[in-house]
């Protein structure tokens, strides 16, 4: 019992779901490169206004 709390809770601190996504709130896929915080969808969005251009 104590352990499946003890368990929980590090998962929770060290987990995906300590970070978010800034724009759409998912904890999915979260790019924290660039200080953008973003997941892979939003970043996919933003990147183009911030500058970045994929070379394919
Ligand atoms: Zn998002």
């Amino acid at each position: 019992m104590s352990t499946k709390k003890e368990r929980t809770r590090q998962r929770k601190k060290m987990g995906k779901g300590s970070r978010i996504c800034v724009r759409c709130g998912t904890h999915q896929a979260i790019i924290r490169s660039y200080g953008l915080y973003m997941c892979r969808r939003c970043f996919r969005e933003k990147a183009e206004n911030l500058g970045f251009r994929k070379y394919n």
